[in-house]
């Protein structure tokens, strides 16, 4: 058995990043941040309070006048020795996001790579930026559009990809000359602590970006701050919808508040089944179920009774053979949940899906921890015989659960998929093309994969959503977030 060497000894005590400084939170509250699989505190984290998020604000904006001054070409230079910082880090980067969110570390390396993919884009910033123009629009008058960052941004992060979700923002936010207040989740502050190592490292002009710790204090204040002109919001949709797209709404602020999730996968009887399983179990129960563009139901048809058993039972046969334990031990292919709540919350809805009628073929409250404390620790569960209206069905359970739905044919798949309150992912697996084009025409998600388990955007496409998904109208990474984080200026000149 080889454990990896941890990189976070001790018990780190976490502080701001404001105004280039390194600061104690004004708030004397602080959390334990426990990683899950061995359950011994790693460090702790202020829950901060207003007066953090005020400083880190002003800091921000007093920032920007000289910022949005530097060049493009110079703001670009400094993502590159970020760039070149993060990978001679990435190594440890990967193990402090194992070890306080739990994945696995292969599952953290995808993670760090795919946050320093938007670094990569977002030193291409001279050429993103630019505008368009038109001579002539009248005889001697020109015309021209020239994209303008607007202040000062910030992002509310969430738990479950604690470095990769804050860089779909900050690096266009910044590059495109816009100051910045990052707000990490209070239970994963580790990885952002570290980036912001590595930003002050590179050099980066004092009060550019600052980092304030905290839940929800912080991001009163950053919602209702007229210093403030945008939020980028990643979590939950009680959150996204009902707090942060409304209290921007009402403050004038631009936002976008990517959401909750309940992805369909559908497997029809042409799939080619060695490729699917493999994504199936990736998609299902990778990062432990926590990903919001993991698998939930499983959507099977009428068509091939046979071809569904065989499927079922390959499926069942590899998640129990699934080999969970703590994510730093080499061979280790599922981590634990983040925390005990999560599980906690996991079984709630295990529970009622057997109450409400499901079988649970596979139960995944049944697992060995490989020696660990059992604390956050869940197997795979499937169920089936699930129906569409069912709670498991129908809400984010957000763990490792596979809900097996059976439909007459495609016909009736989409329209399933098309009736959940949700639209962030869904994928078919198929070898017609017919299939695979109908799929991506009628299904109402933002992310599609066609033999794809994990539709998940590159750095240089927008992360999509839709319905309770997303709120707003510009999503994270590409060409959507040069929009979100400029102002389209138009000025029409004439020179008699
Ligand atoms: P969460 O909504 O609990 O927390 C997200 C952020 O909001 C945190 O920074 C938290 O401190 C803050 N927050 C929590 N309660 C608040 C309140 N009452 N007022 C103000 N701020 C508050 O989400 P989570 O549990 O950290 O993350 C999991 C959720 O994120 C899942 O629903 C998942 O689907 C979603 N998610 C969505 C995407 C996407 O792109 N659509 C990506 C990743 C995660």
């Amino acid at each position: 058995m080889v454990i990896l060497e941890e990189p976070i000894k001790g018990v780190m005590k976490i502080k701001n990043y404001v105004d280039g400084d390194w600061v104690e939170s004004t708030s004397s509250e602080y959390r334990d941040i426990v990683n899950p699989a061995t359950q011994k505190t790693i460090a702790k984290v202020p829950l901060g309070n207003e007066e953090d998020v005020k400083a880190a604000i002003d800091a921000a904006n007093d920032a920007f006048p000289s910022w949005r001054r530097t060049t493009p070409l110079t703001r670009a230079r400094y993502f590159f020795r970020l760039k070149a910082l993060l990978e001679e880090n990435f190594e440890a980067l990967a193990r402090v996001c194992t070890m306080e969110h739990g994945k696995i570390i292969d599952e953290s390396r995808g993670e760090i790579r795919r946050g320093i993919e938007n670094v990569e884009v977002a030193a291409g910033i001279p050429s993103l930026m630019m505008g368009y123009n038109l001579e002539d629009i009248s005889r001697g008058i020109d015309e021209i559009l020239i994209k303008q960052p607007l202040g000062v941004f910030a992002c509310i992060a969430p738990f479950n990809f604690p470095f990769m979700v804050p860089l779909w923002f900050l690096p266009t936010a910044v590059a495109t000359g816009n100051t910045y207040v990052l707000k990490p989740s209070p239970w994963t502050p580790l990885c952002m602590v570290k980036l912001t190592e590595l930003i002050d490292e590179a050099g980066f002009p004092p009060g550019v970006i600052n980092l304030v710790n905290g839940d929800v204090k912080p991001v009163t204040e950053i919602l209702s701050n007229p210093g403030v002109k945008g939020v980028s919001f990643v979590g939950s949709t009680k959150i996204g919808r009902d707090v942060i797209y409304k209290q921007c709404a009402i403050t004038g602020k631009r936002v976008q508040a990517q959401c909750g999730a309940k992805n369909y996968l559908v497997v029809m009887p042409d799939a080619d089944v060695p490729s699917t399983i493999s994504s199936l179990l990736s998609s299902f129960f990778g990062n432990t179920g926590q990903r919001c563009l993991a698998g939930a139901n499983l959507v099977l048809t009428g068509e091939d009774e046979e071809f569904n058993a065989k499927m079922l039972q390959l499926i069942k046969d590899s998640a129990t053979k699934i080999k969970i334990g703590y994510g730093l031990e080499e061979g280790i292919q599922m981590g634990p949940m983040q925390a005990e709540q999560r599980k906690k919350r996991v079984l709630g809805y295990i529970e009622s899906g057997v109450s409400e009628g499901a079988s649970l073929k596979l139960d995944g409250r049944n697992y060995d921890s490989s020696g660990y404390p059992d604390t956050c620790f869940l197997g795979a569960s499937v169920f089936e015989d699930v129906t569409p209206d069912m709670t498991i069905a129908k809400e984010e359970i957000f763990g490792p659960v596979m809900s097996v739905i059976k439909v007459k044919d495609l016909g009736e798949a989409i329209e399933t998929i098309n009736k959940s309150n949700y639209g962030n992912a869904a994928s078919i697996f198929t070898s017609s093309g017919k299939n695979g084009r109908r799929f991506q025409y009628e299904v109402e998600c933002g992310n599609i994969g066609v033999n794809i388990g994990t539709a998940a955007p590159m750095a240089f496409f927008p992360f999509s959503g839709m319905k309770d998904s997303f709120f707003g109208d510009l999503h994270g990474q590409g060409r959507d977030a040069v929009e979100f984080f400029t102002e389209n200026k138009v000025v029409i000149q004439r020179w008699p």
